[in-house]
């Protein structure tokens, strides 16, 4: 009997206890909610329903309306950015930097979202100043991105270099295939305006950093070339198979033309098809096939393109085929095979491509810096059909 009238008592004080917190929730909740402007509310109502002009005119009116709103001032800045209303994202972050009442990070912030407003306003000059301002703050990984992407974009090589290296330090993970790769392109420089002596040391510090360099190797090839060294212009080329030989496909060219230079076509041909047997490519099969057909005839060319075709069935390859057929096929049979051809070659045009393995742009040209991603060295060599069959 005690206990229930203890519990009779005690109950109803509970309930008064939990109504009494609860009004306090609900008031503290009211008078928060009534401190905000109307509009902030539509503005997050329009964001809701992915109307993105509408919520930044309601977020404007609110920040017009309560100009203490500093989160909102950095929210309304970067979706300004990222819609590509670069000048409004620009005022948003300059009059937050002008302001005495910010603290330490918030201003820290604020200059890391002008730094990125100038930088996708094409202000190069002054988002750099600003990014270095900052590399030694909370953000200081994605500064040293910001600055790479800064300096690539100038061509500032050896910036990029020093970026770089700080990058390696402050993430823990090796670029050194990207800096090897700045030093080809200064290399690459060099080479362009025909100071070959000052490419040279660009392309030892390439294969210092990376020794699988191909690029460096190639680089050197050319360099020997232009300098009249054809035997250590081979050398170097041919020192791609010990790096990574899928490679060879991109100098296969280069190799044949030295060894035409130098009456050495056999050999030259012997070198290649020996290439083409351990590795095939479309870009191998076609300069063994170019030289077979100038030095030995349409019949040898033909019997490599179908040698080569059933050993890798692709369409590319039927298209090289078809092509080395045509070249003695008889007068009645011609219009038949060029009409095949044609039909083929329409479909192989767009097969033909290089790919960029980090995010799949292709191309028909072969890139060492993906114009899509920007990232170094991530197209295969391999023009896209003939890759995952079997070699
Ligand atoms: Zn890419």
């Amino acid at each position: 009997m005690e206990i229930e009238t203890w519990w009779l008592l005690v109950l109803p004080l509970f309930f008064a206890l939990g109504w009494v917190a609860a009004r306090i929730d609900i008031r503290h909740l009211l008078s928060e909610s009534r401190s905000l402007p109307s509009s902030y509310f539509r503005g997050l109502n329009f964001l809701l329903n992915e109307q993105p002009d509408k919520a930044i005119e309601a977020f404007t009116e609110a920040v017009k309306v309560d100009p203490q709103t500093i989160e909102l001032h950095f929210a309304l800045g970067s979706l300004f950015r990222r819609r590509g209303e670069v000048e409004r994202a620009i005022r948003m972050h300059q009059n937050l930097v002008a302001r005495s009442d910010l603290g330490k990070d918030q201003k820290t912030l604020a200059l890391y979202e002008l730094a990125q407003d100038y930088l996708k306003a094409g202000l190069l000059d002054r988002a750099e100043e600003l990014f270095l301002k900052l590399e030694h703050t909370q953000h200081a990984e994605a500064v040293l991105k910001f600055l790479l992407e800064i300096y690539e974009q100038e061509k500032d090589w050896q910036k990029a270099i020093v970026i770089t290296g700080k990058l390696e330090s402050v993430t823990g993970h090796s670029h050194q295939k990207d800096i090897a790769n700045f030093y080809c392109e200064m290399a690459n420089n060099e080479i362009m305006h025909s100071r070959a002596e000052a490419a040279r040391p660009h392309i030892d510090r390439a294969l210092t950093h990376h020794r699988l360099c191909v690029r460096a190797n190639m680089l050197l090839g050319d360099l020997e070339l232009t300098q009249g060294k054809l035997d250590a212009a081979v050398t170097a080329w041919k020192r791609i198979e010990t790096q990574n030989p899928e490679y060879l496909s991109l100098v296969s060219d280069r190799l044949f033309r030295v060894f035409k230079q130098q009456d050495k076509t056999a050999e030259g041909i012997t070198l290649l098809r020996g290439y083409l047997a351990k590795y095939p490519s479309l870009d191998l099969l076609n300069t063994v096939f170019d030289g077979l057909l100038e030095s030995q005839g349409a019949e040898s060319a033909y019997a490599l393109a179908r040698d080569e075709l059933r050993r890798s069935p692709t369409l590319l390859g039927l298209d090289k085929l078809l092509e080395a057929q045509l070249l003695d096929a008889p007068a009645e049979r011609r219009p038949d095979l060029e009409l095949t051809k044609t039909l083929v070659h329409q479909h192989t045009r767009s097969l033909a491509m290089y790919k960029c393995d980090h995010c799949g742009f292709r191309a028909r040209q072969f890139y060492w810096h993906c114009p899509a991603c920007a990232s170094w060295e991530t197209y295969s060599p391999r023009r896209t059909e003939e890759k995952g069959l079997p070699a």
